[in-house]
This record gives structure tokens, C-alpha cells and sequence, in this order.
């Protein structure tokens, strides 16, 4: 007897037919034809179930702030920083957790689960933490936020900046971050590397920066950030995330960065989709994509995560809480086009971001919670095509959120009366 019984569900490595049992918030059985009885029974008809989207990278300290105070006009990062440095004096708690928890219907909508967030902790006053460590309990039945202690003005470049990175981590936010191609010089931003490195290391904690957002090709600091990962024993635990700047690095210097990104075992997070919006701005033609090397870096053996970074803040003014997004744009921006490309792309937006964050008893196996998300869709590559209806998200056995199937009519003379996915399938999908 399960609490709930999905049947007919494909999953992402292909099989078919397959029924899910769920007891106690947990997946307790995956088998062919699975017939048992429950108190719920879904039939997936078919479509592909995925564990849940994960987000590994965000900003909901800012997301739907968008017009406050004004608009980007630029659009560039830079009048992005200048905005919300305007912004940021006038928040309020209130507003904050109101706009982040309003953001997490919408993402739960699109059957993301687990979001790792960054907080800027330049503003003394830490509003934006307190905000955020009670939505994280706010959301916690539902979705899994994590912190990440963001200086976004410079950790040596804002002279309270140290002191209030502390603060945060005392409080209770879980991630050391940073901004070193930020700070005044490359020598600063070396040594913020290595100051944050030894919090992180002191106080067991793991390390995520926004690292190298540039498309200077000499800015170099992931370099440091592998040297100090291995040098202070955080291997598995360091993310560097956007690495633009290795877009635009000389091919030969690469070849040598790579192997040391992946013997320290960093993680890697591009950012897709802000990435193209904003790299390149000092180009004229031919004009950079900005985007880091997410196959030459996948190929090496690097865990790459692809995150949202914004949802209609100052620096974004698109954006739809929809991980699909995401990886749509980066098969396009990388030219990731074959079925196995997009199905890495895939892991790249559920499984491998998972691991980034060290999201604990996910997936779809038997022991892990029961937490998944069926979409409109036969498969993952036609899920990063479509970007389809999530038609259930489930949390810990639960059903939290439904969109119906889309079902488009037709009236065409000749034509059938309903349009028909299936007939819009490769002959060959292999
Ligand atoms: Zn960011």
C-alpha cells in the first residue's frame, strides 16, 4: 500500500512504462508496470517525470524588484551595481521576504525545489539577511533555500564588508562567497580569494564566488580559487561561478587551467542567460558571447550547474523562474545541439546542480525523498524544446502544484480538430 502511485511515467535515462510507489514522503519502490494499491494514483500517460529543478545559483534578495527605483537603461552589470546600490538603503524586511516568497510560488510552479541564493551583505544594516533567513524557514515544507554570504561591493573594496561576511555566517547563512574581479586590483581580489577561502575552511563551511564575471581575459582569479581549494582542503566543497572571463583566455593558458579546476574538484556555474545579456558590452563586431566553456569544461570532468542569477531585478528584466530557460539558451549560446548534448544539459539543470549544492536524498531512486516533477513533455530534450507545462510538482509525496495539459484547438479546413504533439517528434531520437 503507497500514500501515492505514479504510473506510466518515462524517465530521464529513457525507460518507460515505469510506476513510482510513494510512502511516507519517500520513494519506496520504481519497477516496470508497477501495480499496487494507494491512496493517490497518478497516470503520467507517458510523459517524462524528472526530479526536481535546482537552481544553483540566484538572487532573491532582488528578484521582482524590477523598476525599483528606476529601470536599467543600460542594461549593463554596472548600472545594474549602481541601481541596486541605490536601492538598497530603502529596502525593508517586509519587502524583501514579500517579493522572495512570492518568487518561490512562482518557481515551485515550474517544479524548481532548491535554490542556492546569494545575499548581499554590503549594507551594514544585513536587512536582506534577516529577510532571507526567514523566508528560508517560510519555504522550507516546500522548497530548499540556501544562503550564500555575497559581498556584492568587495570584501576588501567595502571597508565593512568583513565584518558584516561575518555577521551573516553567524547568523546562519550557510556559504562563503565573493567578488573578486571586483576589488580594486588583481592583487586584492588574490587575496580575497584566499581570506574567504580560510573562513570557509575555519568554519567548515563551503565556498561559491562570483568569479571572474568579466571579459577581460587576464582576470585569472579561478586560478587562485583552485590553488587555494586544494590548499585548504575544501576539494567537493568550492563553486566558481559565471568564470566569463575564461570565454575570452587564451587557448593554450586553458589547456593548463582546466586539469586544475578539475583536480581541486571546483564546481563550475554558468549563468546562461544573464551571461549572453550582459558579456560583450564593450565589443563592437564581432561581439563575445561572454559565455564560459560549459562543453570544454564539462569534457574535463568539472561539475557544471547552470543557474538563473536573476528574475527581474536590476541587472534582468526577463526571466520566469523556469530552469528550462535556462537550458534552452544554453544549447543555443553553446552550440550543445546533439540529443546527448541536450540530455547533459538536462542533468546540468536538476541532477549535477543538485550535487553542487549537496542537496541531500535527491533523485529518483528508491530511499530518496519523494520529491519530482512530471512534465508535458516525452523526453528531456523535448522538455528543453518545449519548455512544457508542468503538469504536477510533487514535494515529499504531495501533489503542490498542477497546470493543466496544454490543448490547442484547431479550425483549418481539411485539418484535424486538435493539434497533435506526438506527430511533432524526431523519426530518430536517439
Ligand atoms: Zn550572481
Amino acid at each position: 500500500m503507497f500514500d501515492l502511485l505514479i504510473v506510466n511515467a518515462t524517465l530521464p535515462d529513457g525507460r518507460t512504462g515505469q510506476g513510482i510507489g510513494i510512502r511516507d514522503g519517500r520513494i519506496a519502490e520504481i519497477a516496470p508496470g508497477l501495480q499496487a494499491e494507494a491512496g493517490q494514483i497518478v497516470d503520467a500517460g507517458g510523459h517524462l517525470l524528472s526530479p526536481p529543478f535546482v537552481d544553483p545559483h540566484f538572487h532573491m534578495d532582488a528578484t521582482l524588484s524590477l523598476g525599483l527605483p528606476r529601470m536599467n537603461r543600460s542594461g549593463t552589470l554596472l548600472e545594474g551595481i549602481a541601481l541596486w546600490g541605490d536601492l538598497r538603503p530603502t529596502l525593508t524586511k517586509e519587502a524583501v521576504v514579500e517579493r522572495a516568497v512570492r518568487y518561490c510560488d512562482l518557481a515551485v510552479s515550474k517544479g524548481l525545489m532548491a535554490v542556492r541564493s546569494h545575499v548581499d551583505v554590503s549594507d551594514p544594516r544585513l536587512v536582506t539577511v534577516e529577510a532571507l533567513l526567514e523566508v528560508r524557514e517560510i519555504v522550507a515544507p516546500y522548497l530548499d533555500l540556501q544562503l550564500v554570504a555575497f559581498p556584492q561591493d568587495g570584501y576588501y573594496r567595502h571597508p565593512d564588508a568583513a565584518a558584516a561576511l561575518e555577521r551573516a555566517l553567524d547568523m546562519g547563512v550557510d556559504v562563503v562567497g565573493g567578488i573578486p574581479h571586483f576589488e580594486r586590483t588583481m592583487e586584492a581580489g588574490r587575496a580575497s580569494v584566499e581570506a574567504l577561502c580560510r573562513i570557509a575552511a575555519d568554519r567548515g563551511l563551503g565556498v561559491d564566488m562570483h568569479c571572474d564575471e568579466t571579459d577581460d581575459p587576464l582576470s585569472r582569479h579561478v586560478e587562485t580559487l583552485a590553488e587555494q581549494t586544494v590548499r585548504f582542503g575544501l576539494q567537493g566543497r568550492v563553486a566558481g561561478s559565471h568564470l566569463t572571463s575564461m570565454h575570452s583566455m587564451d587557448n593554450y593558458y586553458v589547456s593548463k587551467l582546466l586539469p586544475l579546476m578539475a583536480e581541486a574538484r571546483l564546481a563550475a556555474i554558468p549563468n546562461p542567460l544573464i551571461n549572453i545579456m550582459i558579456q560583450g558590452r564593450h565589443d563592437t563586431y564581432p561581439k563575445r558571447r561572454g559565455l564560459t566553456r560549459i562543453p570544454e569544461l564539462m569534457a574535463a570532468g568539472i561539475d557544471v550547474g547552470l543557474g538563473q542569477d536573476c528574475v527581474m531585478d536590476p541587472w534582468y528584466s526577463m526571466g520566469t523562474g523556469d530552469l528550462l530557460d535556462v537550458a534552452h539558451m544554453a544549447v543555443h549560446a553553446t552550440q550543445l545541439g546533439s540529443q546527448d548534448d541536450k540530455r547533459a544539459l538536462f542533468e546540468a539543470v536538476t541532477v549535477n546542480s543538485a550535487r553542487i549544492i549537496g542537496l541531500q536524498d535527491y533523485g529518483l531512486q528508491v530511499g530518496c525523498h519523494a520529491d519530482m516533477v512530471l512534465l508535458q513533455a516525452r523526453d528531456p530534450a523535448e522538455a528543453i524544446r518545449l519548455r512544457p507545462n508542468r503538469l504536477k510538482v510533487i514535494r515529499r509525496g504531495k501533489v503542490i502544484a498542477e497546470t493543466a495539459p496544454e490543448v490547442t484547438r484547431l479550425s483549418l479546413p481539411g485539418r484535424p480538430g486538435e493539434l497533435d504533439p506526438a506527430a511533432y517528434a524526431p523519426r530518430d531520437a536517439s
